[in-house]
């Protein structure tokens, strides 16, 4: 793909996650390695309805501006950790989907003893406790956790997922904000009941394989 395919499957992706009400406003950022030494970002304080493919940045492993006007996302230290900590991925996405955040707020609500497809897709969720947003404190944490699965939930704040393109990324933010929704809905019922643990382990033991499988495919 051509760096302005990038560009526009980026701006396509991220009024997708507009729509969906997975973010609002500015919120949430994209990041996509386009090679070693350019990672393309979403800007700082554009609300994600109203970007162009212009409006995006380049920068450097380090964070230093290549290419675009104005200032790339404030979260970008978590993005370039995240990129460090997995080089077999190339796309991280940020968003902040309310019933994911909701759920982060109630502790004894666990996301990945709900649906089994969230077993299966993402393994065994890691919540990471809340730390300021854009903070290196954010980017250290998750340079430790997401080498454990594709997705993380930010405690107060929202979703980070990987994938080797935006879509990988985009369809984990979706599993996992439609499993928060269920789990919302049915704690509105009553205390719901969860998946046994031994069906969790087995689920889990298939996410691992599936993971493997796939390495294994790419290498
Ligand atoms: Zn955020």
């Amino acid at each position: 793909m051509t760096e302005v395919q990038h560009r526009e499957e980026v701006i396509h992706f991220c009024r997708l996650l507009h729509q969906r009400g997975y973010l609002a406003s500015a919120d949430g950022n994209v990041s996509v390695r386009l090679c070693q030494k350019r990672i393309l970002v979403t800007p700082s304080g554009v609300p994600k309805a109203f970007l162009g493919p212009d409006d995006l940045l380049v920068v450097d492993r380090e964070g230093k501006v290549l290419q675009g006007r104005g200032t790339p996302t404030g979260e970008l230290p978590m993005h370039l950790a995240v990129l460090r900590a997995r080089p077999d991925v190339k796309v991280v996405i940020h968003a902040h989907p309310p019933s994911t955040i909701a759920v982060s707020l109630h502790r004894r609500l666990v996301l990945d003893r709900v649906l089994p497809e969230v077993i299966l897709d993402l393994g065994r969720m890691v919540v990471v406790p809340y730390a300021r947003p854009g903070s290196e404190a954010l980017a250290r944490a998750l340079e430790q956790q997401i080498s454990r699965g594709d997705g993380v939930i930010l405690e107060r704040h929202g979703t980070l997922t990987v994938g080797r393109d935006l879509l990988e990324a985009y369809a984990l933010t979706e599993r996992l904000e439609h499993a928060a929704h269920v789990l919302w809905m049915a704690n509105a019922l009553g205390r719901p009941s969860q998946l046994s643990e031994g069906e969790a382990r087995v689920l889990e033991d298939l996410h691992e394989q599936n993971r493997r499988r796939r390495t294994a495919c790419v290498e």
